[in-house]
C-alpha cells in the first residue's frame, strides 16, 4: 500500500481490497448486485448508468486502438449461439471441464486447482474426494422441442474466439487480407464457474475482448507472444493500470490448454491484502493452427482419414510468394472487459484528507475511461441566467464529449461527487461569468481551478484530455 503526502495533504494510492470498490460501485451508480428484488442471483451484476460508460469507454478504446489505429486487424460480431459442431470440434464438449473436488467434511464443492495449501476455504478440513470434471459450458435447447430431444443441444459460447475462426475466409477473402492479420471480436461469453464471485471478477456472465492474429507457420511465434504481452502492457497503462500492479506469469507445460504451445498471463494485483495477490487479467496464447485446421474438411489424420468429417470447408491459405497452401498459425491475446473494469477502478481509487481531517475518494480514472468527462456546475441555481449559461455550455460540450449538467447540491457536495466518480473536470457558471464570458474549470487531480472563456472552453478541455498513447506499428513478420 502507498502513502503519498503531497502539499500537507495525504493521499491513499490504489484501493486496498476489491470490498472497498463493491461499495463504491453500489453507491455511485457502477455496479449493482443483479435480481436484488428477488433477494440476488450469486455472483450477477448489473452495471448501472456510470458503470455502462465505464464498459463502453474500455471497449472503445481496445477498438479504436486495434481496429482502428493499426492497418491490419478486422472487427467481426458473430453470433453468441453456434452450431453444436463448433464446440465439438473445437475440443470444448470433450476439454472444456473443470476439475471438482468435495470436502468431505463440510460438503463444500471447488475447483481443485484453485485449492491454497490443501485445506478447504470453508471448514479448513484436508479430507478431499477425487477429482472429477465438470464441462463449464452453458446449455440451452433451441426451438420448440421435447425436454430430452438431443438434437436440440445448443450452448451459449464459452470464448468469443471459435466465432472468429469459422469466419477466417469470410474476412480475409471480403477483405483481401494477407498474412500477417488479425480479426476482432468483443462480446458476452458464458461459462458455468463451479465458484463464482470476487465481484466481477469471476461471473457466469461476462465479457471478452479477443484477437486472433493469423501468421505464417514459419513465423516466429514465441517472439510474437512477446510482442503482443508488450503491447497489452503499453495499453493497460494508457488505462491507468500500474505496471507495478501487473505481473507476467509464463504457464508451465502441463498447464497449458489443449490448442497452446506457449501461453502468457498478464496477472493483476486484485487482492493486495493477501499472501497471493494475483489473477488473471488476461492471456496471451500460441494457439498454433488447432483450430482452423480442426474446423477445416481437408485435414487428413496419419492414416489418412478426415479428422473433420462434417465441415464443408477448408480453412487453409494459399501464400502467394512462396506457392504454398497452409493453416495459419495464430496468436490469441485474450482478455476480459469486466476484470479489466475492476483492475482500473482498483488504481483510479484514491483518498484524500485535509487538514480538517476530512477524507474524500477520488477516483482518478484516466480521462478516456471517465463515464463523465465534464460537470457544468451553476453557481446559483435560482439565478435563470446562470442556469441559462450553464445548461447551454453543457449541450456546446456535448457534441465532442460526455458532458452533465448538475445543481442538485452546494458546490461542495457537487465537487465531491464530481471526484469520486471521476470526473476530470468540473466547470463553474458563477455571476461574473454572465459579464466576462468566462468559467472556472477545476482539476480532479489538483483542485486547482482556472478561469478560460467559454468560446476556447471545448479546445481546451479536449487538449487536457490528454488521447491515450497510440501501440508501436509492428514489427514486419
Ligand atoms: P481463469 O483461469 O481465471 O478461469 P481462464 O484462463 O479460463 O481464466 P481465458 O479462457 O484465458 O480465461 O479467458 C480470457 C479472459 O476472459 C480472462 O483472462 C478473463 O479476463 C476473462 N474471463 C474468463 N473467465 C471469466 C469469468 N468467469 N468472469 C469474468 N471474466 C472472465
Amino acid at each position: 500500500m502507498l502513502f503519498v503526502l503531497l502539499c500537507g495533504l495525504i493521499y491513499f494510492v490504489a484501493a486496498p481490497n476489491i470490498d472497498t470498490i463493491v461499495s463504491l460501485a453500489k453507491r455511485r451508480g457502477f455496479v449493482f448486485p443483479s435480481s436484488e428484488v428477488y433477494g440476488g442471483l450469486g455472483s450477477a451484476w448489473d452495471y448501472g448508468p456510470l458503470g455502462v460508460e465505464l464498459c463502453n469507454n474500455v471497449k472503445q478504446s481496445w477498438w479504436r486502438w486495434l481496429v482502428y489505429e493499426r492497418d491490419d486487424i478486422d472487427g467481426v460480431d458473430s453470433s453468441i449461439i453456434l452450431n453444436r459442431l463448433v464446440w465439438k470440434y473445437s475440443g470444448h464438449e470433450a476439454t472444456f471441464n473443470d476439475w471438482l473436488i468435495d470436502c468431505r467434511k463440510c460438503k463444500g464443492r471447488f475447483r481443485a486447482d484453485k485449492i491454497v495449501d490443501n485445506k478447504c476455504p470453508s471448514c479448513g478440513a484436508s479430507d478431499w474426494t477425487e477429482a472429477r470434471p465438470f464441462n463449464t459450458m452453458l446449455q440451452t435447447k433451441l426451438g420448440a422441442v421435447a425436454d430430452d430431444d438431443p438434437t436440440a443441444l445448443a450452448y451459449l459460447r464459452p470464448e468469443t474466439a471459435q466465432g472468429i475462426f469459422i469466419n477466417f475466409l469470410n474476412v480475409q477473402t471480403t477483405m483481401r487480407r494477407k498474412l500477417p492479420f488479425g480479426i476482432a471480436q468483443v462480446g458476452k461469453s458464458f461459462r458455468n464457474e463451479v465458484t463464482p464471485g470476487n465481484f466481477i471478477l469471476r461471473t457466469r456472465e461476462f465479457e471478452q475482448m479477443e484477437m486472433e492474429y493469423f501468421v505464417s507457420p514459419s513465423a516466429e511465434h514465441s517472439k510474437l507472444v512477446d510482442y503482443w504481452v508488450e503491447q497489452y502492457l503499453e495499453w493497460f497503462g494508457s488505462l491507468g493500470i500500474n505496471r507495478e500492479n501487473l505481473y507476467l506469469y509464463e504457464v508451465p507445460k502441463e498447464e497449458l490448454a489443449h490448442y497452446s504451445k506457449r501461453t502468457v498471463d498478464i496477472m493483476y494485483r486484485y487482492f493486495p491484502e493477501r499472501e497471493k495477490p494475483w489473477e488473471e487479467l488476461m492471456g496471451i496464447a500460441w494457439r498454433t493452427d488447432f483450430d482452423l485446421s480442426t474446423h477445416s474438411k481437408n485435414r487428413l489424420d496419419e492414416e489418412g482419414k478426415r479428422i473433420n468429417p462434417d465441415s464443408t470447408e477448408d480453412l487453409s491459405y494459399f501464400d502467394e510468394p512462396t506457392k504454398q497452401r497452409f493453416y495459419p498459425h495464430v496468436i490469441e491475446p485474450a482478455a476480459g472487459v469486466n476484470r479489466t473494469v475492476l483492475a482500473a477502478l482498483m488504481d483510479a481509487y484514491s483518498e484524500r484528507t485535509n487538514d480538517k481531517g476530512e477524507t474524500r475518494v477520488i477516483l482518478k480514472l484516466s480521462p478516456q475511461l471517465a463515464p463523465i468527462k465534464a460537470a457544468i456546475l451553476p453557481l446559483a441555481k435560482n439565478k435563470p441566467e446562470i442556469v441559462g449559461m450553464a445548461k447551454a455550455i453543457k449541450r456546446s460540450l456535448q457534441p465532442v464529449l460526455r458532458a452533465v449538467y448538475d445543481d442538485t447540491g452546494g458546490i461542495g457536495k457537487l465537487y465531491a461527487r464530481q471526484d469520486e466518480i471521476g470526473t476530470p473536470f468540473c466547470i463553474t457558471v458563477d455571476h461574473q461569468s454572465l459579464e466576462d464570458e468566462a468559467v472556472t474549470v477545476r482539476d480532479r487531480d489538483t483542485w486547482e481551478q482556472e478561469r478560460i472563456k467559454v468560446t476556447d472552453l471545448a479546445e481546451h478541455l479536449q487538449k487536457r484530455l490528454k488521447p491515450y498513447p497510440l501501440a508501436t506499428p509492428p514489427e514486419p513478420i
